[in-house]
């Protein structure tokens, strides 16, 4: 695949472990060296900020999106190549998927999950047709992995669902898992009708 323009999703919190703020260093970092455009929520701290900072260090273009009412709480991170500000988060979401090759997860809470599912969902209704990788760091993601298993299993989604996305340990594994992603276009078009009666 193609991949130019990479939209990250990434935790705000500032209490986390080392070892995620080292993940999250290391993804700008790999995401730069591939020479790719990122664009992200704008924020300058937490996993975002630490991602923005090492990419930013390493030359990549960072483009951040912060909706108006954040940037009365917080700054939005002031060193980037350029930050957007938008009316809503509603308004935030879409612009951050607009025109994006790929989308990429690092660990995160809620608003991690809302834009994690919300491309998931796109993207299982032929909506976003690009790769979705998870960098499951220190194991992370396990638990809302297996849920999604128990999702197929009871036949809310289905076993091709499970190739929305892809998963890494680590985020130097990130650039080859999107320029190796199989095209999902072919199987958008299945994958748009709900899930079929069992026979
Ligand atoms: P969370 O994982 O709940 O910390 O939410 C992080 C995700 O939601 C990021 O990918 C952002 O797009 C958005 N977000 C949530 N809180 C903030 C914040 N304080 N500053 C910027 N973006 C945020």
């Amino acid at each position: 695949m193609s991949i130019r323009t990479v939209t990250v999703y990434a935790a705000s919190s500032q209490a986390l472990d080392p070892v995620y703020i080292d993940a999250a260093t290391r993804l700008g970092t790999a995401l730069a060296r591939q020479g790719y455009r990122i664009v992200y929520g704008g924020g300058g701290h937490g996993l975002m900020g630490a991602m923005a900072d090492a990419a930013l260090d390493s030359g990549a273009e960072v483009h951040g999106i912060i909706p108006e009412f954040l940037t009365r709480v917080e700054q939005g991170h002031q060193g980037l190549t350029s930050l957007e500000v938008v009316a809503d988060m509603r308004t935030r979401k879409a612009r951050m998927l607009e025109g994006s090759d790929a989308v990429i997860t690092l660990p995160g809470g809620c608003g991690t999950f809302e834009e994690l599912f919300e491309a998931m969902t796109l993207k299982r209704l032929g909506q976003f047709l690009g790769p979705i990788v998870l960098v499951n760091t220190r194991d992370y993601y396990r638990a809302l992995l297996e849920f999604l298993r128990h999702s197929v299993a009871e036949h809310f989604m289905s076993q091709t669902h499970l190739d929305l996305w892809q998963t890494v340990a680590e985020p130097e594994a990130v650039p080859a898992a999107l320029e190796q992603s199989r095209p999902w276009s072919a199987r958008a078009a299945l994958n748009t009708a709900a899930v079929q009666p069992r026979r």
